[in-house]
């Protein structure tokens, strides 16, 4: 069996969803199951809903139309959303316009993206003579905590969710992003999760591969919008593509590849509008290349800040480090890169909402200094970062454009090399290293993928 997913653009814009259904059609026999997000920028529509107090008759009114005129493109029936629309204008949560949406009430709303988007995906599909349809994915067994907003599986979701979809004699369309608690309250994986959702279907069911089919023939050099030169990647391994997605390659969310790795479920990255491109394959196995080490990809988050905890003492004293790591770990705080001196300990983080009460426990420990408006750089290949010359290469690249490096981290993962820039570099950065490192030349192209 196939997971298919479908991203935004791919089921949003009504030529790209010609194809997607196409694909599934042409799938019908592989035994697949769908899963798809919301239609491109309703997902954000949503997220503007429940934070405007003032503009939400027109936002409901937009989303209506988004939603009616995608409905007519495709030859279908206002019928296949109405329901859903009228439950999204009935919804509680929008009778206190005075107050933003939030919590649980917030999820239930950003659900409706995914579950109009599966409506019309499922009656389209069946329309065309694929029988096929739509399912909540957390009425089909996707469990999960009640964290909302960033909700974490439950263990027994793999379970539910054979149950659950076992039944396929029409194609399950599922809603990607979305679970629900024990209890029925709507969650949301967190934005991007769609991919996420993907994986956790495709281990439960224990499919043969999981199809990411997204706007570009895989996963990138770079990102395209960086380096419009970045091409495909044909191989790659799944610590090669954690990395990626880990460090800003948003062609993947990065928690997808964690339930695929533990099934050994190969994962193939698409483009819908070129299906017939080989894409991106992802496997356990480091491709192995005649040419021995490669650099395949270059990743790159922004928004980053670091923050420096210099140890009083002359020397870091002992306990010094666990007492940094255990005020972060007590405050939620997720740690990128970390970096050590003599006397100081520097930290890489990209989320610094919970910064501030932090930083008042750390100024206890050492002397805090924080910097924001930084960027990670992420140099990703199987091996690369260990051969002889890669930090040397990168860093004369550097420091022949004068572009001060401030943090440097060669992880133990051996996968991957990054360091940190001021964000006004990274682009420029990039691009260097993209053409430096030769990512620009063709690399050699991959077997057809299944069912194609
Ligand atoms: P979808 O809606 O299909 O989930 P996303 O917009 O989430 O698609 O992800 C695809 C986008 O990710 C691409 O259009 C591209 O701009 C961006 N991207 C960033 N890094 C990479 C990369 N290394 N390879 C491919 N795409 C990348
Ligand atoms: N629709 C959701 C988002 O925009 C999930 C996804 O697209 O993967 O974040
Ligand atoms: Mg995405």
């Amino acid at each position: 069996m196939l997971i298919l997913k479908f991203g935004g653009t791919s089921v949003g814009i009504a030529a790209h969803c010609e194809r997607a259904l196409e694909i599934v059609h042409e799938r019908a026999t592989l035994d697949p199951v769908v899963v798809v997000s919301a239609l491109a920028g309703v997902t954000n529509t949503l997220v503007e809903l429940c934070r405007a107090t003032e503009t939400r008759a027109l936002l409901l009114a937009t989303l209506a139309e988004r939603h009616l005129e995608h409905v007519r493109s495709l030859g279908l029936e206002s019928e296949v959303v109405n329901p859903l629309l009228s439950e999204l204008r009935d919804d509680p949560a929008l009778f206190a316009p005075e107050t933003p949406i939030a919590r649980a009430d917030r999820d239930r709303v950003l659900a409706f993206g995914e579950r109009l988007s599966a409506a019309i995906f499922a009656a389209a599909l069946s329309a065309r003579g694929t029988p096929a349809r739509a399912v909540h994915a957390g009425e089909a067994g996707l469990v999960t905590d009640d964290r909302f907003g960033q909700a974490h599986p439950l263990p027994e979701a793999d379970r539910l969710l054979r149950v659950g979809l076992a039944d396929r004699t029409r194609v399950p369309v599922v809603t990607g992003f979305i679970g629900s608690t024990s209890d029925g309250r709507t969650t949301t994986l967190g934005r991007g999760g769609s991919d996420y959702s993907a994986a956790l279907v495709g281990a439960a069911l224990g499919a043969d591969e999981i199809q990411i089919w997204t706007d570009t023939s895989g996963m990138l050099s770079a990102d395209p919008r960086v380096v419009p030169e970045a091409r495909p990647v044909p191989r790659l391994s799944f610590a090669e593509a954690c990395e990626l997605a880990y460090f800003g390659a948003q062609v993947l969310h990065p928690k997808t590849l964690l339930p695929a790795m533990e099934r050994g479920i190969p994962v193939r990255v698409l483009n819908t509008a070129r299906p017939a491109d080989p894409g991106s394959l992802v496997t356990a196995e480091a491709e192995t290349s005649e040419k021995g080490w490669r650099v395949k990809s270059i990743a790159c988050k922004q928004g980053i800040t670091a923050v420096t905890i210099a140890s009083t003492r002359m020397l870091l004293a002992h306990g010094f480090l666990a007492r940094v790591f255990e005020v972060f770990g007590r405050h939620h705080i997720v740690v990128d890169l970390v970096t050590t001196s003599e006397v100081s300990i520097s930290v890489t983080v990209d989320d610094d909402s919970r910064l501030p009460q932090a930083l008042a426990e750390l100024e206890a420990i050492g002397r805090v200094e924080v910097r924001n408006g930084l960027a990670v750089v992420a140099v990703v290949g199987e091996g690369a970062p260990t051969q002889l010359g890669l930090a040397g290469h990168v860093f004369t690249l550097l420091g022949g454009v004068g572009v001060p490096v401030e943090m440097i981290s060669q992880g133990a993962s051996r996968v991957n090399l990054s360091f940190v820039v001021a964000e006004v570099h990274a682009a420029r950065v990039v691009r260097l290293l993209h053409r430096g490192l030769g990512l620009d030349v063709e690399a050699p192209t991959l077997e057809a993928a299944p069912g194609a």
